[in-house]
């Protein structure tokens, strides 16, 4: 019998290049998508792994079509030229959809990062799930047709949603703005039409992933609040990875309760959440005006809109210094339709923010607008959805030997 002491067990560090040729073939894909070229002795280099091991997973890169030979590049230590690898541009394409209250937005890209193609669709989330996702795959078809594709060149999809999503099933779960959406199967809807992996995300999670990938690794980690027809946040861990929690609802921050209006009726079905103050839906209530309207009066800097957007700014700003007591971020980006068009809502957070949180975790943190405007939502979907592709599980379906049993995501 062990004590209490002897029974604690001891964090394992990822062991993502071995044994697993899979995972190490995705540490190599990432590495070259990661650069605009990549050389191979930088890979060997940055894995660790004998040249020959290395040569052997290029060599399986290489036959799927997802990274491609690049010529060659500068001379080596040795001073031989230096074999260049990029990520294929021609091997197929990744589906990202944005789905919104009122409009949502699809886009095609390259594993290389050039959008190949982009519409928007004027459809209400609230006609549901079969209506929508059905219009959503006749665009993302007809986008594939416009540039001589076919859906055996998608190679994986990503969907952003504006509610709550089950990360493990791929599924909405009681979200407030997407009435008939509680429990449909997002991804296999779409993996059954489209035959490849689906991966599905919080709309605001995927903002977040767009954003400090944007920034390359630097100033993580990084927190983002999304001011919109909800109020909703993401988390970046300085591991570089979105902070889903054990179901996928981590940072769901506008269902935090604030004491300023105790009684206001949330979606949700509680009072007082965050998201029944500081929604641009909540804010335009309050002045007795349509959002549209509330925006263009923002601009204007009309004196009673300015104030009432500054006291939901001191909100979400006391909201905010809460949470960077809790998890320090290095960053902290603030989004959406109002933020973006005023100085206000970032400069009120600020003031709050380095009042109210603690010395050490203000010290080097910076609050700053989305860099992706937006924009951020749709770059995340494109950068969530190459990560699947060049994620092991990704590799190992791509490189499949030709009878295999393997299935995509959601099926
Ligand atoms: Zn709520």
């Amino acid at each position: 019998m062990g004590s209490l002491w002897t029974e604690v067990g001891i964090l394992l560090e990822e062991q993502s290049l071995a044994p697993d040729a899979h995972a190490a073939r995705s540490v190599i894909a990432r590495l070259i998508a990661d650069g605009t070229q990549v050389s191979r002795s930088l890979l060997v280099r940055a894995t660790g792994l004998a040249r020959s091991t290395v040569d052997k997973h290029l060599e399986v890169l290489l036959d799927a079509g997802l990274i491609e030979d690049a010529g060659f590049g500068k001379q080596d230590a040795r001073g031989r030229p230096a074999q260049m690898f990029q990520v294929s541009a021609g091997k197929g394409v990744v589906l990202v959809a944005e789905v919104s209250t009122r409009t949502s937005r699809v886009a095609l890209t390259t594993l290389d990062k050039e959008v190949v193609g982009r519409r928007e669709l004027r459809i209400d989330v609230e006609t549901g799930p079969e209506v929508l996702l059905a219009a959503l795959v006749e665009q993302f078809l007809a986008l594939l047709e416009e540039n001589g594709l076919t859906k055996e060149d998608a190679l994986a999809i990503s969907v952003g949603l504006p509610g709550p999503v089950d990360s493990h099933l791929g599924m909405a779960v009681r979200p407030p703005l997407m009435p008939g959406w509680d429990g449909f199967g997002v991804c296999r809807f779409l993996a059954e039409r489209l035959g490849c992996d689906v991966v599905v995300d919080n709309d605001v999670n995927l903002m977040t992933l767009g954003e400090a990938r944007a920034l390359k690794g630097a100033h993580l980690p990084l927190l983002l609040v999304h001011i919109g027809p909800g109020v909703g946040g993401g988390f970046v861990g300085e591991n570089g990875r979105l902070l889903h929690g054990a179901d996928g609802a981590a940072a769901d921050i506008g269902h935090i309760r604030v004491p300023e209006l105790p009684d206001a009726l949330c979606r949700c079905g509680n009072r007082g959440c965050l998201e029944a103050i500081a929604s641009t839906g909540a804010i335009a209530a309050r002045l007795n005006v349509s959002e549209d309207d509330l925006l263009a009066s923002v601009i204007r800097g009309e004196a009673n809109t300015v104030s009432v957007v500054r006291e939901v700014a001191i909100v979400v700003g006391r909201v905010i210094a809460d949470l960077v007591n809790f998890c320090n971020p290095a960053r902290i980006v603030l989004s959406g339709p109002i933020v973006q068009c005023t100085e206000e809502v970032l400069a009120q957070v600020r003031s709050v923010v380095y009042q109210q949180s603690r010395p050490l975790a203000t010290r080097n943190l910076s609050l700053v607008h989305s860099s992706l405007g937006d924009e951020a939502g749709l770059i995340g979907g494109m950068v969530s959805a190459i990560e699947q592709v060049l994620s092991p599980r990704g590799i190992a379906y791509h490189t499949r030997p030709r009878d295999s049993p393997m299935l995509p995501l959601g099926l």
